[in-house]
């Protein structure tokens, strides 16, 4: 059984990458999973930058004199 992609040799036991992934080798659908994770899904409008009003000082003036 060979990756139906690059032709590797599947189930090498020297080869970490040859794992068969369903006729596949571990190899190409790691290189797959990788670029799904880094579609650019992200949306600019969601995330904003750290508003300096936000430093808002936390303190007590209830001390008697
Ligand atoms: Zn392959």
């Amino acid at each position: 059984m060979n990756c139906k992609l690059c032709g590797r040799s599947l189930d090498e036991p020297d080869d970490p990458l040859s794992t068969d992934c369903g006729g596949d080798c571990w190899g190409c659908i790691g290189e797959i999973e990788a670029e799904l994770e880094a579609l650019p899904s992200m949306s600019p409008e969601t995330a904003s930058p750290p508003d300096p009003a936000m430093n808002a000082k936390a303190g007590g003036d209830g001390r008697a004199g």
